[in-house]
């Protein structure tokens, strides 16, 4: 046997025993006549003790293993006199009597120890060193796990795993596409999925009626933060459905997930929240819940007190930020230039001091009287110590601005701590948004998301006003999922087409495969999909999904470790028959 036990897993009962360990060098010490060697894999460390009395060439040998060296160790385990109770084999040593080096290492460009000296870019390179790092070996079992758990949970309900292809059909919806030339009918192209959306509705029209996939979706996007162009997805479909039972279906794995995965028991169902309910009480449609502050409309009790900021804005909301009647100046003027940033766009803050002692103190005390002040606490809902906040202005910049100072408040006041969860559907989005540059009108979500039944009147005359019968499920400010119910009728499926701006033919061109499927009995249904990157991380306490996909790209979409994008070789490009044209010299 190449080894007999792993790093991880030799206790002080197994003292005593002839074991043979295999693993890396994490890092070796001489104090005179011992040398003590870290050797790490998967599961663990163990520490292994070189005698120079007892066994000095050997511990000759050891002394010159350098770090990442691969090392098979033979010996037998023995009790440790000065333990370490931090790790689950701090109570033992190896005792060596055999050491065969496996391979020897380079020095590697930076320390595989938890505070790594390596930057961002270099543990990227390096990737498979980065991935030998505790906290990241451990997002990948974590993200092993979730995997585990949703492929039970989904089975368990009655849900089957297929699989759809990667080379598929380039539609201009949604977000770019990556797209795969075709060698054997030159001039076409295949694109990669920007997830498998008509594929899973093509399944329904097959009779699959609960379809899953833990699916691998390639948007082409400009990588905003946190971004990557190629992310996974819980893909979700079921047929004969109405919108709750998918909620309670997919409420039932969320509930599932943080039980098995986080210990967490959540027996209060998830509330729903209307989109336009969302967006005027937290100014967004993915509200953090973790903490209160909910806006409240101030435009009329602002308005006509003679305050030009107030009386010439189309909204004014307030937030209540409990217990902060006591900022100072400096505070103030710090919010003052959060708000005033040029990604949140607003002109200025207004406060509103209630001290403790019951005064009241606002930037805009020479305009209102006591008691307006005072009719204002009220409309908060203040009690003495809080400090109140204020933004005006145009409607839904105000609204944005004041969610992005929610926020800030909230992570000030440490009320977004990482251990805290609580999910809320968001529900009944607009269907369409209009596009001022190109205008017309896009899908808020996709071109299959039916409309509210009762709305359907409305989408010839007003499809601003149409809402659709779709949903979002957000936990902690994060949009961790979304779907719909579709439309599953030819005549309704080409209407949205001609509402988003497709003529008949166009609609034909792209989407001919989904409408043919429609004229052969496709069943009621609807779904969601998950960002599984983005929900293993929230489960991991971190922001970032970067360190929970084991081979991520860089924010320009780069994967440093294999170095690409990047060119082909002419002959692949001749049998492709492309040409790439060269850039215009300037
Ligand atoms: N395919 C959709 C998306 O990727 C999700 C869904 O509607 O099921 O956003």
């Amino acid at each position: 046997m190449y080894r007999t036990h792993t790093c991880g897993e030799l206790k002080i009962n197994d003292a005593g025993k002839s074991v043979t360990l295999c693993g890396w060098v994490q890092k070796s010490r001489d104090l005179g006549g011992m040398t003590f060697v870290d050797l790490r894999d998967r599961y663990g460390i163990t520490q292994l003790v070189f005698n120079m009395e007892t066994n000095p060439d050997l511990c000759g040998q050891a002394r010159k293993l350098g770090r990442e060296f691969v090392i098979r160790a033979k010996g037998t385990v023995r009790e440790r006199s000065n333990k370490n109770l931090k790790i689950p084999t701090g109570e033992i040593e190896i005792i060596v009597n055999e050491l065969n080096i496996l391979n020897r290492s380079e020095i590697p460009p930076f320390t595989i120890e938890e505070d790594t000296d390596g930057g961002d870019e270099l543990r990227m390179k390096y990737r498979y060193l980065d991935l030998r790092r505790n906290s990241v070996k451990n997002n990948m079992i974590l993200r092993h796990r979730v995997a585990q758990e949703v492929r039970k949970y989904m089975d368990s309900i009655g849900f089957i795993e297929v699989e759809t292809p990667f080379l598929i059909k380039s539609t201009p919806e949604g977000a770019r596409d990556f797209v795969v030339p075709s060698r054997m009918q030159p001039g076409t192209f295949y694109a990669l999925p920007q997830s498998p959306q008509t594929l899973k509705q093509l399944l329904m029209v097959s009779g699959f009626d609960r379809y899953f996939q833990i699916v691998r979706c390639f948007r082409d996007e400009d990588l905003r933060a946190d971004r990557q162009p190629e992310f996974t997805q819980i893909d979700c479909e079921m047929s004969f459905v109405e919108r709750d039972d998918v909620l309670d279906t997919f409420e039932g794995l969320a509930k599932y997930l943080f039980k098995k995965i986080k210990g967490i028991e959540i027996t209060e169902p998830f509330p729903k929240l209307s989109f336009n309910e969302a967006m005027e009480h937290y100014g967004t449609d993915k509200p953090d819940l973790r903490f209160g502050m909910k806006f409240t409309n101030l435009t009329s009790a602002c308005k006509g007190h003679g305050f030009i900021p107030f009386d010439s804005a189309e909204h004014i909301a307030g937030i209540r930020a409990e217990g902060c009647s006591e900022y100072s100046r400096k505070q103030i003027d710090e919010l003052t230039e959060f708000v005033r940033r040029p990604q949140i766009g607003s002109k200025g803050l207004f406060y509103l001091r209630y001290g403790k002692d019951g005064s009241l103190k606002s930037s805009f005390d020479k305009f209102f009287t006591p008691g307006d002040l005072g009719q204002l606490t009220s409309e908060m809902k203040a009690v003495p110590g809080d400090l109140i906040l204020i933004l005006a202005g145009d409607k839904q910049r105000t609204l944005t601005a004041l969610s992005e100072l929610r926020l800030e408040m909230g992570s000030r006041l440490g009320l977004r701590t990482s251990e805290k969860f609580v999910p809320l559907w968001v529900v009944d989005f607009p269907l369409v948004e209009w596009d001022e540059e190109t205008k017309r009108y896009y899908a808020m979500h996709h071109p299959f998301t039916s409309p509210r039944p009762e709305d359907i009147h409305l989408m010839e005359t007003n499809p601003a006003k149409v809402r659709a019968n779709a949903y979002d499920l957000v936990i902690n400010g994060v949009e961790i999922g979304g779907g719909s119910i579709r439309i599953h009728d030819t005549a309704l499926q080409k209407l949205m087409f001609r509402v988003l701006g497709f003529t008949d033919e166009e609609a034909e061109a792209q989407f001919g495969f989904l409408l043919n499927a429609f004229r052969y009995g496709a069943p009621p249904h609807g779904g969601i999909a998950f960002g599984f990157d983005r929900w293993v991380a929230m489960f991991g306490g971190q922001d970032s999904i970067r360190d929970f996909i084991a081979f991520p790209k860089n924010n320009a979409g780069r994967d440093i470790m294999l170095d690409t994008p990047s060119p082909i070789l002419d002959r692949q490009l001749e049998e492709l028959m492309l040409s790439i044209k060269k850039p215009e010299k300037e």
